[in-house]
């Protein structure tokens, strides 16, 4: 009997910018495996029906993003432990009839760098710039591989103090006007903020007050080269951009669906830079 085809999903609203379909897309067709991953515009009063009855319409799971992350966590059945510790569902599946939800970004921060800054994790001080859900994941991954201090700087000051409770000791919170005297000593810098997206202006940092051993990684991948980035390789820094996170955190929910674990390759980047080059 011909095996069943799978169907996955990734919904949001608005979600036609989505990457994850082409990402999706080549690894069934590397893989030889015949299922389909297709994008969704669920608005937000649809989302909690859409996701109760997606195993009724033969789903085997899907992609969650903006705006419905923290609906997906509060709706699924079961959560993992990245969900638990990030507040917010990416990737759900449906395992012995129950609706399970997980948080992958956190993985495909750490992935990235792992793959592309081998020892990244040594240790020492983390400034994290941002306190928004993509900030939450990072602090989990940084907490779990052992980061001293992880001082997060943002804007709105009140944010990063909620971060600060929620993650607890090493994690500390700051004003983003401070940002320079937080400098000094770090070994790495993350933005997680939406600054350096296309359109925006220079980044608020001076990148001149890192040491000369610093890494500093973006979470904005398009542009691909931000100019935090730009402004770390004109110092000599390691900057390392934020597309391999969105790559490495589609793999596992690609693996819970369809049953193999893809590879993040070079090909596959370079399909998803010619079409952030397009756009
Ligand atoms: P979010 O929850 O809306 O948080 C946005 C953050 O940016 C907040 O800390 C906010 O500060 C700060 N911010 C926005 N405009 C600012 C400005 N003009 N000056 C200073 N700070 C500003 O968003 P998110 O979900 O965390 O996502 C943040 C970024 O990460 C987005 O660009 C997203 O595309 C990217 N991201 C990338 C990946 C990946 O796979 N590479 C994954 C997730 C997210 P306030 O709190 O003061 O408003």
């Amino acid at each position: 009997m011909a095996e069943q085809r799978k169907m996955a999903f990734v919904c949001g609203h608005p979600i036609a910018h989505s990457r994850s379909p082409k990402i999706h897309g080549h690894w069934l067709d590397e893989l030889g495996i015949a299922g389909s991953y297709e994008a969704i515009d669920v608005e937000p009063d649809r989302f909690s029906e859409f996701l109760m009855r997606a195993g009724e319409r033969g789903y085997v799971g899907g992609n969650v993003t903006i705006p419905h992350k923290e609906a997906a966590f509060r709706l699924v059945e079961r959560r993992d432990e990245a969900a638990e510790a990030i507040g917010a569902v990416n990737t759900v599946w449906i395992e012995d009839g129950k609706l399970v939800g997980s948080n992958t970004d956190g993985h495909g921060f750490a992935a990235n760098l792992d793959q592309r800054s081998p020892g990244w994790d040594k240790g020492g001080v983390a400034v994290v710039l941002g306190a928004g859900g993509a900030a939450r994941a990072v602090l989990h991954v940084l907490k779990q591989r052992g980061f001293s201090e992880i001082r997060v700087v943002n804007r709105s000051v009140d944010r990063a103090e909620d971060l600060a409770r929620t993650f607890g000791d090493p994690v500390t919170a700051h004003d983003l006007r401070d940002a320079d005297k937080l400098l000094g000593d770090a070994a790495l810098l993350v933005n997680t903020t939406s600054l350096g997206m296309k359109g925006q202006g220079d980044f608020p940092v001076d990148l001149g007050l890192l040491p000369e051993t610093a890494l500093v990684t973006d979470l904005v991948y398009v542009p691909l080269e931000t100019p935090l980035l730009a402004a770390a390789k004109k110092r000599g820094l390691r900057a390392i951009d934020g597309l391999g996170m969105l790559l490495h955190q589609a793999a596992p929910g690609f693996e819970r669906w369809f049953g193999k674990r893809p590879e993040v390759t070079d090909a596959l980047r370079a399909k998803i830079v010619a079409d952030i080059e397009r756009s």
